[in-house]
């Protein structure tokens, strides 16, 4: 009897869920008979769970067939569909859509949240549309190596009050653990300087003038001197109840207990690591596409198609799961664009390689519509290809080498 999608069970997910965690990510979609880009995924404890390949386990676990026995399944609805009615989310990583914009001004408060004072008069407008933080791991003061010490405290879920002399402008909310990182665009070093970066997603602008953030901060701790003027300097940590002092002051609602409209805490931070984990990367994902917009403008590396910013992604060259640390800091060179009609799937999928001389070229192969899209790109010339960039195409090119001949 042929079985169908709409049989699906919720406990062959949870299932199914289980053996990602045991079998890794690769080990799991070669046991099934669908491939994923990552970009729609479930979450779980942190990790994104490639959709389709989890419908497949699902269906494979629950019907005792083997790779060959899910029926056809469609990208996005009907994997969303179906994942809904099982009780499961279906999340897009390229929206960057907040879930909702009216709870921007609300800011969920835990107790192992830290809250952060970063001055930022000299950049405001760069660094904080990019969401970046970043620290030199040493400089000629010492004060230098304690801000890198302090962003290296960080963690995902922190608030941070931005201060552009007079007054405190933004409140963002830390996105991504610390990670060693050259310096984005906005801190006025030489890029060769090492140091740490911190990934943020802006919570809401406002506009808390210095006399009250002086009134409400203590006396030499963290940005106030002890003669109760503020200091100069970079990035400091605050006391607690005197950040949401100031939170309140401005008129942000904090939610530390249970709101019909908003999520708790422990719930955004527990259950949750997975809703953090989700920010990260799009946080990630739009630090990424900003600087290689910056570079080619917003045109498709391997289409040359002009595009508006949200149909292009940063596409690793080198996946990063494949990346040494040092490669991952490389972000000028270790990424390029690629639009969503299909370019970032087919160059991920191995369907296109880019060879030594920076040409597009033949990956694996594929059906005949995959054949036909390939004919406006075999032989073209991708400008993210250059010297610093080489090696990580060189890496791209023979891992599809090496699957296709293991496949033969
Ligand atoms: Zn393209």
């Amino acid at each position: 009897m042929k079985r169908s999608w709409a049989e699906l069970e919720p406990r062959s997910i949870a299932k199914a869920i289980k053996r990602w965690h045991e079998l890794g990510g690769e080990e799991f979609i070669d046991q099934t008979r669908f491939k994923d880009s990552y970009r729609y995924v479930v979450m779980d404890k942190g990790q994104r769970i490639a959709s389709k390949p989890l419908l497949a386990m699902a269906f494979q676990l629950q019907f005792g067939c083997d790779k060959d026995g899910p029926p056809r399944l469609s990208e996005g609805e009907q994997t969303r569909a179906i994942l809904k009615r099982l009780g499961y989310t279906l999340v897009d990583l390229h929206d960057e859509t907040l879930e909702d914009p009216g709870s921007r001004a609300r800011i969920a408060v835990g107790s192992s949240m830290k809250f952060w004072w970063a001055d930022q008069s000299k950049s405001f407008d760069m660094v904080f549309e990019d969401g970046t933080l970043w620290a030199a791991r040493s400089g000629r003061r010492g004060a230098q190596l304690d801000y890198w010490r302090n962003l290296n405290s960080a963690s995902p879920g922190d608030i941070v009050f931005h201060y552009v002399g007079p007054h405190v402008r933004a409140v963002s909310r830390v996105a991504t653990m610390p990670r060693p990182a050259y310096p984005p665009r906005g801190y006025d070093v030489h890029p060769g300087t090492k140091g740490a970066l911190v990934l943020t997603e802006p919570v809401c602008e406002v506009q808390i003038p210095r006399e009250t953030v002086l009134a409400v901060l203590e006396d030499g701790y963290g940005p106030v001197n002890a003669d109760g003027t503020l200091r100069r300097g970079y990035f400091f940590p605050l006391v607690p109840d005197q950040a949401l002092a100031l939170m309140r002051w401005a008129g942000l609602e904090n939610v530390d207990e249970p709101d019909p409209g908003a999520e708790a805490f422990d719930q955004y931070l527990g259950g949750a690591s997975d809703r953090l984990a989700v920010t990260a990367v799009r946080a990630e994902q739009r630090f990424l596409r900003d600087q290689q917009v910056r570079r080619w403008g917003s045109s498709c590396c391997l289409c040359g198609g002009s595009l508006s910013e949200e149909l292009l992604v940063a596409a690793h060259i080198k996946p990063r799961w494949a990346c040494s640390e040092t490669e991952r800091m490389d972000t000028g060179n270790v990424a390029m664009l690629a639009c969503l009609f299909g370019c970032d799937a087919l160059y991920e999928l191995g369907y296109i390689v880019v060879d030594d001389q920076g040409r597009i070229g033949r990956g694996r192969p594929g059906s005949a519509r995959v054949e036909s899209r390939l004919q406006d790109l075999v032989g073209r010339r991708c400008p993210a290809y250059g010297e610093e960039s080489g090696r990580y195409f060189a890496w791209h090119r023979q891992h599809h080498l090496d699957n296709q001949a293991e496949q033969s």
